[in-house]
């Protein structure tokens, strides 16, 4: 009776198993859903795009927004967002898709003209992380996708993933002028550097602060520089696109992640795009000295 009774739990634990891991997998699918009808509602505005695989070949999916959207236009201002690097972060991938519902609103209205959105090109990766995502799990492969970018002070080898290494290649496809990667759970708005250096300022520190002073505004975060504000880590996307690229960048902690926290965020963002400079800084050297951590990695961005 008792090997039975084992035997029974066992099978009703592999039926629901195999029940949650086809849940999960709709988990992005429905993202992936909402994507192309963004772009079917929208064939004027919205391009859904892949920009490549990750290490199970599942396509990572974007949409691109802009006046002429069936094709990259380099001779517009380049803008990115990305989200959900951890796939327990499920706030950040809401807040990807109400910044494109808002972001396809805003193209409808006068607004298009009486600001520069005409001369900007969006693209938005809501799912960076998949099977993270999948499982609610932060890492991805038993790595944080988050700390697998070089850097000036990575010692570590990079770019382990496939999403990171498809990621920087996308990155390098044309200028991005400025680039936000969603996080959760802090309340704040940060900017480079973020890792272990004895000077966190970059050579645009007074530019940044400058602009996310009036980014802050509209929903109360806190702000300032990463390594200041939160704990260093090596190997972060935040920073990558600022060194590598001079991508003015902004690294979005929601507070909660909540529709209402998220909805709030929505235009604090929207200002940052349109306050930011138009072109990649060329200010982005590194011109401080590295410092060694040996403890744990205690930032849980
Ligand atoms: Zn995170």
């Amino acid at each position: 009776m008792k090997l039975v009774l084992g035997l029974l739990l066992v099978a009703l634990s592999s039926v629901s198993l195999a029940a949650n891991s086809d849940e999960d997998a709709s988990r992005y699918s429905k993202i992936v859903k909402e994507l192309k009808a963004m772009e079917t509602n929208h064939p004027g505005l919205a391009k859904f795009f892949s920009i490549g695989t990750n290490d199970e070949g599942t396509e990572l999916y974007a949409l691109r927004v802009s006046t002429s959207p069936q094709s990259m236009d380099p001779s517009k201002v380049g803008h990115f967002v990305v989200a959900t690097h951890h796939g327990n972060e499920g706030g950040s991938t809401l807040f990807a898709m109400e910044f494109l519902k808002d972001l396809l609103k805003r193209y409808q209205t006068d607004e298009l003209y009486k600001s520069n959105l005409a001369q900007m090109e969006f693209t938005v990766l809501p799912v960076l992380n998949v099977s993270g995502f999948n499982r609610n799990s932060r890492y991805e492969h038993g790595q944080d996708p988050n700390r697998d970018y070089p850097g000036p002070c990575q010692d570590k080898s990079t770019g382990k993933l496939k999403s990171i290494r498809t990621l920087m290649e996308f990155m390098g496809t044309r200028p991005f002028a400025a680039a936000v990667t969603a996080h959760g759970y802090i309340g704040n708005f940060t900017y480079p550097w973020g890792f272990y250096t004895d000077n966190n300022n970059t050579l645009d520190e007074n530019r940044y602060r400058e602009v996310f002073k009036k980014v802050a505004e509209v929903n109360g975060y806190s702000y300032g520089n990463a390594g200041d504000a939160i704990y260093p880590a090596n190997g972060t996307y935040e920073d990558y696109v600022y060194w590598k690229h001079g991508s003015w960048s902004l690294l979005l902690e929601l507070r909660n992640g909540s529709a209402k926290d998220v909805a709030g965020t929505v235009p604090a963002i929207a200002r940052y795009f349109d306050l930011i400079d138009s072109s990649p800084s060329s200010k982005n050297q590194f011109t401080a000295n590295c410092t060694r951590h040996q403890g744990p990695d205690l930032r849980r961005e």
